[in-house]
């Protein structure tokens, strides 16, 4: 049962509501019967300090009784036969006791029966309250020792019955105990009732979800309809289901555009050891070019492998190791390694350093980001100049990487950071390269917060643009990395 309960959303949800609504419920109606039983308490209360005050008022003003006259002493008065029953009812009774706490008169009503004797010790004047129990049921008791105008003292003693209101809460009570058994009934039923409604949808939920596959992340919940928690979250699995969508077709894009980028190589290879394996032998020229070519392709396919690993690490994101680092000593030191292939090709490879923004980043990647696109623009620049700037603007660091070569044209720009893309000039020039420089370089921009883009140079060339989050209090993190270096 318990299991079930901790098990069951919609057991607990009853449960609990049940629960609370019958304290609620048990806790009005014990207050009603307490409240009750005050109540009837002082009405009997009130009703023999009435009927006492008054015999007292009598007895200290040593007025006559109503039915007598002021011929007689106040306590013959009392003590004659019948003169209680002004005062008496068939719920009210009375015992006058003399100084000495012996019954000297009573109300006809109480026949031989007498309250007991209250003893002398009782101060004057006093009024106390208890209880007495009489064959017929219990009578709160009000005792009153008075002085005489003799000198002596009377105890006046008035009770009155709390059977009657004994009974009157008895019935309340039964009454109560039924209602509440009626309520846990309706409470118990309409908890169930209320939370069923209520998880039913999540149930459906559920069901609507489980019935979405791998195979199935077209499919959607549609519920925007409901404008409620659930329709939100079923919107939520919705997107989620649209990212996980986008997010494998992404992955199967990339293993079939990288299987087929391998699979050129690959291929080369394998004829050439074919070559090799029939004519190596027999001829000389054929073996050497045979085996040239396996050298360049496993050359090829040693780059793909080494991008799609730092595609790979540059994507996990969170556990890269990040250090301060300023950009412009990175770009300087990849201008200072790449100067040979430059100068090979004729071209002025410079760095321009206007500010010394720090980053906050992984050293090896973002030299890889700028190693990549410097390498690009000496690539693809057949004269002119390739040029490195870094600056600071206001929270970001900016680099520059500008080159005087083809440029690309617009409707390639949004496409050179796509995984194993590359224009069809690049192609059928036969320039060497993976299509993984620029999205190695989007990534690496991306996991620091930053971004690339690619900026037409004119009149011809290119720029791409890294901007990445600087460090705050750059200047002084700038002074202590310096300072660092020199000492
Ligand atoms: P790869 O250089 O290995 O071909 P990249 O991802 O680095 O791959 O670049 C993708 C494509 O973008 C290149 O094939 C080329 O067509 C184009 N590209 C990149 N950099 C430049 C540049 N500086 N000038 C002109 N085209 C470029």
């Amino acid at each position: 049962m318990f299991a079930l309960i901790g098990s069951s959303l919609r057991w607990r949800i009853a449960t609990w509501y049940a629960l609370l609504l019958l304290v609620v419920i048990g806790a009005v109606m014990a207050v009603l019967v307490v409240q009750l039983h005050a109540l009837l308490f002082d009405q009997a209360r009130a009703q023999v300090d009435r009927t006492g005050n008054d015999i007292a008022g009598i007895v200290e003003r040593s007025s006559p009784l109503p039915a007598i006259g002021d011929s007689m002493p106040i306590e013959e008065q009392l003590t004659m036969p019948g003169n209680l029953e002004h005062w008496a009812s068939p719920t009210t009774y009375i015992q006058i006791d003399n100084g000495d706490g012996y019954p000297i008169a009573k109300s006809a009503n109480l026949g031989a029966m007498t309250f007991g004797s209250l003893g002398t010790s009782e101060p004057l004047g006093v009024v106390t309250y208890g209880t007495v129990q009489l064959p017929f049921g219990e009578l709160l008791l009000r005792d009153q020792r008075l002085r005489l105008p003799d000198g002596g003292a009377i105890v006046v003693r008035v009770a009155e019955r709390l059977d009657l209101f004994n009974e009157t809460l008895r019935r309340t009570r039964e009454l109560l105990s039924i209602v509440f058994a009626l309520a846990v009934v309706a409470v118990v039923a309409a908890s169930f009732a209320i939370a069923s409604s209520a998880i039913r949808p999540i149930g459906e939920l559920t069901n609507a979800m489980r019935a979405i596959s791998s195979h199935e992340l077209d499919r959607r919940l549609g519920w925007s309809h409901r404008r409620d928690e659930l329709g939100r979250l079923a919107d939520t699995f919705d997107q989620m289901l649209a990212r996980l969508e986008e997010g494998f077709a992404r992955e199967r894009q990339f293993i079939s555009d990288a299987s087929h980028e391998l699979k050129t190589p690959l291929t080369v290879i394998n004829a050439n050891a074919q070559m090799l394996a029939r004519w190596a032998d027999s001829d000389p020229e054929l073996r050497a070019e045979s085996l040239r070519a396996i050298g360049e392709e496993s050359a090829a396919l040693a780059r793909i492998v080494n991008g799609m690993l730092t595609l790979a690490k540059a994507a996990s994101g969170d556990d890269i190791p990040r250090e301060p680092l300023a950009l412009d000593g990175v770009a300087a030191d990849v201008v200072r390694a790449l100067q040979a292939p430059a100068i090979a090709k004729g071209l002025i490879l410079q760095f321009r350093g206007s500010d010394s923004p720090i980053v906050f980043a992984d050293a090896n990647l973002v030299r890889q980001l700028v190693t990549n696109l410097t390498e690009n623009a000496i690539k693809f620049t057949e004269q002119g100049s390739v040029t490195l700037d870094v600056r600071a603007s206001g929270e970001w660091a900016i680099l520059d990487v500008a080159d005087t070569g083809p440029g690309i044209e617009s409707e390639a720009r949004s496409h050179v950071f796509d995984r194993f893309y590359r224009t069809d000039k690049s192609r059928s020039r036969a320039i060497e390269g993976t299509g993984l420089g620029l999205a190695i370089v989007r990534s690496i921009a991306r996991v620091h917060g930053g971004s690339v883009e690619a900026l037409p140079n004119l009149p011809h060339g290119s720029i791409f643009r890294v901007t990445l989050p600087a460090m705050s209090g750059t200047k002084n993190v700038s002074a202590v990395l310096d300072a660092a270096l020199t000492s």
